[in-house]
C-alpha cells in the first residue's frame, strides 16, 4: 500500500463487536479478566490500551519500521530511547538541535554521567572522529531546527554501524511523508507526534519507530515501566490527524516554497534558509534524501531585536507562538522561545541569533499569508520604536 492509503487504513480495522468505521476511544484503566491469567490481551491500559496500538501500527507501517511505541510527548519518547543508555555511556550529536532535546541531553541524562558531544550536522567525517570506545548512540535531527541544514542520514548510519552504535533520527521536521530514515538505515525514528503527525495543534505526543525486536522490547519494557504513555483521547486525536497527513504535507511544502521564494526577494530579509530554494547549501542532499522539502522556512531579518519585536506584533494572519506543523501558520522568534534554554553563547556560535525568526507555514491559503508577511516586514515601522529588550537565557 502506498503512503496515503496506509495514513487513512493501517492499524485500524472497523470495531469488531458494532461495525464502527472509527478506532473506538478506549477510555478505560482496567480490564476485565476471565480467570487467572487470561484475558484478552489487555491488563492494564498503562501496559496497553486498544486504541493505542491502532495508532502505533499506524506509524509503524508509516515509517517502514516493524515496531511503533507512541508516549506522552515527544520529550518523552526520547527519553524512552536514551533509557537504552548505562552511565559511562557516550553520544554522539548534531549540533543545530531542538532546544528541549539539547536539555534532556545535558540536564537530565547528563546527571547519570551519560556524556554528549555536538557535531557541526553536515559534516558526515565529524560523526566518525567524535566516537569513543564508549559510545552507544548517534543522534541526528535533519532537517534541523530552526536552520534547516541536513545530516547525510545514510552517510551517518553507515559510520554508526562500522561502530556497532545505533543512529537515532528525529524524523519530526520532514514527517515520514518527506523522508524515511530506516529506509536510508537508521535504526530508531522519533517523533513529536505534537507537530506534523498530529497536526492541528491541540494535543501533545511522541512515538518511537524501529524494526530491532530487542530494542524495541528494552523501550516497550520502559514505556510501561516508567509511564510516560499517552491518553487514549489524545491517541484518538493523532489517528484522526493522520488521516490527512498526506494531503497537509504536499500543502505545506507548496506554501511554504512560496514564502521562501518571497522572502528571498524581500529588502528586509538578510538570508532565508529552506533546503527546497537552489541557494540552500543542503539543496543537492534535500533532493536525494527527501521527497520534498516540508513547510518549515527561517529568515535572518535586517534589523535590530527591536525591529523584530514590532514585526511579530504585526501579524494578522501568522500567530506568534512556540511549536509548529499545525494546519495554521505560525512564527517563532528561536532565540526567545524554543532555544531559550540554549546558553547565549552556543547558541550564537550555532547561527541562533536575536534577528532569526523561523515560520510553521500553515494551509492557508499561500496569497494571504505572503500579504500578512508583506505588511509585517513593511520598512515604515522601524523608525523610532525604543523598547528595552534583553534577552536572557531560561531557566
Ligand atoms: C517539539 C519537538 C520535540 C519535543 O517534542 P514535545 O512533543 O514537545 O515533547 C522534539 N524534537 C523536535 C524536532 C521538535 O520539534
Amino acid at each position: 500500500m502506498k503512503f496515503a492509503t496506509k495514513a487513512i487504513h493501517a492499524g485500524q480495522e472497523p470495531d469488531p463487536s458494532t461495525g464502527a468505521i472509527m478506532t473506538p476511544i478506549y477510555q478505560t484503566s482496567t480490564y476485565v479478566q476471565t480467570g487467572i491469567g487470561e484475558h484478552k490481551g489487555y491488563e492494564y491500559a498503562r501496559s496497553g490500551n486498544p486504541t493505542r496500538t491502532a495508532l502505533e501500527s499506524c506509524l509503524a507501517e508509516l515509517e517502514n519500521g516493524k515496531y511503533g511505541l507512541s508516549f506522552a510527548s515527544g520529550l518523552a519518547a526520547e527519553n524512552a530511547v536514551l533509557s537504552l543508555l548505562n552511565p559511562g555511556d557516550h553520544i554522539v550529536s548534531c549540533d543545530d538541535l531542538y532546544g528541549g532535546t539539547y536539555r534532556l541531553f545535558e540536564r537530565i541524562v547528563g546527571r547519570y554521567n551519560i556524556t554528549t558531544d555536538y557535531v557541526q550536522v553536515g559534516d558526515t567525517a565529524g560523526y566518525a572522529k567524535a566516537i569513543r570506545p564508549n559510545t552507544k548512540m548517534i543522534w541526528l535531527e535533519t532537517p534541523t531546527n530552526p536552520l534547516l541544514r541536513l545530516a547525510d542520514i545514510q552517510a551517518v548510519a553507515q559510520i554508526a554501524h562500522q561502530h556497532n552504535i545505533l543512529l537515532v533520527v528525529d524524523n519530526t521536521f520532514a514527517t515520514p511523508y518527506f523522508q524515511q530514515p530506516l529506509e536510508l538505515g537508521a535504526d530508531i525514528v522519533v517523533h513529536s507526534t505534537t507537530k506534523y503527525i498530529n497536526g492541528h495543534s491541540d494535543l501533545i505526543g511522541g512515538a518511537v519507530i524501529l524494526n530491532d525486536e530487542q530494542v524495541y522490547e528494552k523501550i516497550k519494557f520502559h514505556q510501561n515501566a516508567a509511564g510516560a504513555v499517552p491518553g487514549p483521547f489524545d491517541v484518538w486525536l493523532t489517528l484522526r490527524g493522520i488521516k490527512t497527513l498526506a494531503v497537509r504535507m504536499r500543502q505545506h511544502q507548496q506554501n511554504a516554497l512560496a514564502i521562501a521564494r518571497f522572502l528571498s526577494e524581500h529588502p528586509r530579509v538578510e538570508s532565508v534558509y529552506y533546503p527546497g530554494l537552489a541557494s540552500h547549501p543542503d539543496y543537492v542532499l534535500a533532493k536525494q534524501q527527501m521527497s520534498g522539502s516540508g513547510g518549515m522556512v527561517s529568515f535572518q531579518f535586517k534589523g535590530t531585536i527591536d525591529d523584530v519585536d514590532t514585526v511579530v506584533r504585526r501579524f494578522k494572519v501568522f500567530s506568534f507562538a512556540e511549536s509548529l506543523g499545525g494546519v495554521e501558520s505560525l512564527v517563532c522568534h528561536p532565540a526567545s522561545m524554543t532555544h531559550g534554554s540554549i546558553p547565549k553563547e552556543i547558541r550564537e556560535a550555532r547561527g541562533v541569533n536575536d534577528t532569526l525568526l523561523r515560520v510553521s507555514v500553515g494551509i492557508e491559503d499561500a496569497e494571504d499569508l505572503i500579504a500578512d508577511l508583506d505588511q509585517a516586514l513593511t520598512q515604515d515601522i522601524f523608525t523610532g520604536y525604543t523598547a528595552q529588550k534583553e534577552l536572557a537565557s531560561k531557566p
